[in-house]
């Protein structure tokens, strides 16, 4: 059976083209970056290449890349480092829309005497900017908010809110692990101190990522050992996923327009008709601020992983806003704070496309989907007979 991949915002296809790039760096320039023989210098000469081709996807400076092993260590070490940079202040502001990676670390950092300030967000999942300025005080270490949403895939206004922030002399950070290639970003022209990407949401392999640190930002090292990354990020670079990481942002640099295009082309004839094909079905987010690739659905009555259960026999792989943890069915705590009702955040998919999917991938899920909700719909307890 065909796999038709819907779950690109849970992780991507490694492209071809970043895979030949990586291969020679396994067994024929295996030497490490910081040898002094003319061997090593090989890889380390490739890794300053790789740091410009993220800093051009990204409009920065190469030294102000610090690679990572992914979004997760990236949100860590940006919150974190800042904290011990500014031992003075002990408040943090962040929304209740993150992804764990920087909601867990900042829940935790209550337990060590921090305020934690949780914006939170209106029907269309978007903050309420005057209940972020009413926050921003001398306290204020640092503000943190995602550039989109994992799960909805709606795009906060980033320019506004670091305007905002800038003001008042605070730092700023957002997780872009969801936005890097998927919309073009300036960093050189914005106020955002520190950003998180990760390799594995652009077509680079997992366990690379990395920390964006604007020049002049005050951060702690978060690892500390050896030189790497200017001594910020100390350890043997993993290099082949530095280098495929570099090419797949420079194919993100190029292509991102034309596949942005094609990608919402797919999303929006999904969307359409499984919204106009399923009774009591609706979106979840804000339809015109948010990433091309995603669309997120609730279908009331049923439950989300039933669904996604009865898409799997088909080979469609989609994603569901709701977790299984602990024997209790617990709704997305994203949707949830968008006030989305328990029926329909039980219901919710994700479908999160890439430029591998086709529109025949498309058609065929709308083929299959409406009779799927309505076979689930009949067995529903919660649904009238
Ligand atoms: N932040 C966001 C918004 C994400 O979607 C993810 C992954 O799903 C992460 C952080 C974590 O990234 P990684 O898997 O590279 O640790």
């Amino acid at each position: 059976m065909q796999t038709i991949y819907f779950d690109n915002n849970a992780t991507t296809k490694v492209a071809e083209e970043v895979l030949e790039e990586m291969k020679p760096f396994f067994c024929e320039l295996y030497g490490n970056p910081s040898s002094m023989h003319t061997f090593g210098g090989q890889t380390g000469q490739r890794i300053r290449h790789a740091r410009e081709q993220v800093a051009a996807l990204l409009g920065c400076d190469p030294s102000e890349i610090i690679f990572t092993s992914g979004g997760t260590e990236s949100d860590n070490a940006a919150i974190k480092g800042v904290l011990a940079a500014y031992p003075g202040r002990r408040k943090i502001i962040t929304t209740r829309v993150e992804h764990p990676a920087v909601l867990t670390a900042c829940r935790e950092l209550e337990n060590h005497g921090y305020t934690i300030v949780e914006l939170g967000v209106d029907k269309t999942g978007q903050i309420d900017l005057t209940e972020l300025e009413k926050n921003l005080d001398d306290n204020t270490v640092l503000v943190t908010i995602m550039y989109a949403n994992n799960e909805t895939g709606v795009i906060f206004p980033i320019d506004r809110i670091t305007g905002m922030v800038a003001e008042k002399n605070i730092v700023f950070h957002t997780d872009a692990v969801q936005a890097v290639g998927k919309i073009p970003l300036n960093l050189a022209k914005s106020n955002i101190d520190l950003l998180s990407l990760s390799g594995h949401k652009l077509h680079a392999p997992k366990g690379i990522g990395v920390l964006y640190t604007r020049k002049g930002t005050r951060i702690a090292p978060f690892i500390v050992g050896g030189h790497q990354e200017a001594g910020r990020r100390a350890g043997t670079e993993n290099v082949p996923a530095i280098i495929g990481l570099g090419k797949a942002c420079e194919l993100a640099a190029k292509n991102i327009e034309t596949e942005n295009k094609k990608v919402k082309f797919l999303r929006d004839k999904l969307e359409n008709a499984l919204l106009k094909n399923s009774p009591d079905s609706r979106l979840n987010g804000d339809k015109k601020n948010r990433l091309p690739n995603t669309t997120n659905i609730s279908f009331e009555f049923i439950e989300g992983e039933a669904i996604l259960l009865m898409l799997d026999k088909f080979g469609i792989c989609a994603s569901s806003g709701s977790a299984c943890t602990s024997g209790s069915l617990e709704p997305s705590h994203v949707l949830r704070a968008m006030g989305v009702p328990f029926t329909a955040a039980h219901g919710s998919i994700r479908f999160s496309l890439s430029r591998y999917n086709t529109e025949q991938e498309v058609d065929y899920t709308i083929e299959k989907l409406p009779g799927i909700i309505n076979r689930l719909r009949q067995l529903s307890p919660f649904v009238a007979k």
